[in-house]
């Protein structure tokens, strides 16, 4: 196991936001973190980034204690900013020197480039890119240290059908590689596109946890019948017939 969290618990004075959750992640592995808005998601991510403080419970990535070594813990994970932190007067390879002169292990800003698509948008700044260029960036920008584990927080949304499409493609990609991914999503269908398991927040807890094929089959021996019969094909499969696969920008 690549990633062990421990009765992990966030209080923000009176708000229980994390209330002592358990969870292991295997190398190579996607794992999802899904919840409606405030179940906890993002902070049980940023306790894993060491980026938020830990009420109590212990958070271990490759056997380095979160709490007692974040900076080693740092060296190792990838994490996906948004595009508004960016400085904006440098170029995307200018940019990716700056991230990479952080860390000991150092890419070549040519090569995240290329992995991510955007080699000939080199010397553009972050506002000239769409908004499925800026994610891609944002995950480029997030590799600068070739991590062993990396963080996406929502990667895919306000992104068009075909931009997220793509952005699936490159979390695959990234994957084949060995990396471990955690990722937050609001989207059932990425979700169970993408994850190898998925863990279900709500209220500060974990209330489900396996892989999504499980989770429907315990759905579905529970007796739940879907309301209305599913059509073959839904409003998103007309939407990429009539405009393409392609991406846009
Ligand atoms: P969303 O899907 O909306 O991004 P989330 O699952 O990521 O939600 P969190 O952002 O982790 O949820 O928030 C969990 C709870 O903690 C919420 O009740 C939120 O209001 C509270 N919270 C988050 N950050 C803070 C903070 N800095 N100070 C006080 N309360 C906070």
């Amino acid at each position: 196991m690549i990633i062990q969290v421990k009765n992990l618990k966030k209080e923000y004075g009176k708000v229980k936001a994390v209330r002592g959750i358990n969870f292991s992640v295997e190398e190579g592995e996607v794992f999802g973190i899904l919840g409606p808005n405030g179940a906890g998601k993002t902070t049980t991510l940023e306790m894993m980034e060491g980026l938020r403080e830990v009420t109590s419970g212990s958070i271990k990535i490759d056997g380095i204690d979160v709490r007692q070594n974040p900076d080693d813990v740092k060296e190792i994970i990838g994490v996906q900013l948004q595009s508004s932190a960016f400085f904006e007067h440098l170029s995307l390879t200018e940019l990716l020197k700056v991230f990479r002169d952080l860390y000991s292990t150092r890419r070549d800003p040519r090569d995240l480039l290329k992995e991510v698509g955007l080699s000939k948008k080199a010397k553009a700044q972050v506002k000239e890119l769409s908004g499925g260029q800026k994610q891609r960036f944002s995950i480029a920008a997030a590799l600068v240290n070739d991590p062993t584990v990396l963080f996406l927080d929502e990667p895919t949304t306000g992104l068009d059908p075909q931009a997220r499409r793509n952005l699936w493609e490159l979390v695959q990609q990234i994957k084949a590689k060995g990396k471990t991914i955690i990722l937050t999503t609001h989207y059932m269908d990425e979700a169970e596109l993408l994850c190898d398991r998925i863990a279900i927040m709500d209220n500060g807890k974990i209330i489900a946890l396996d892989t999504p094929q499980n989770l429907i089959d315990e759905l579905l021996k529970r007796g739940f019948k879907k309301k209305m019969p599913t059509n073959k094909a839904n409003l998103e499969d007309v939407f990429i017939d009539l405009t393409g696969k392609a991406i846009r920008d």
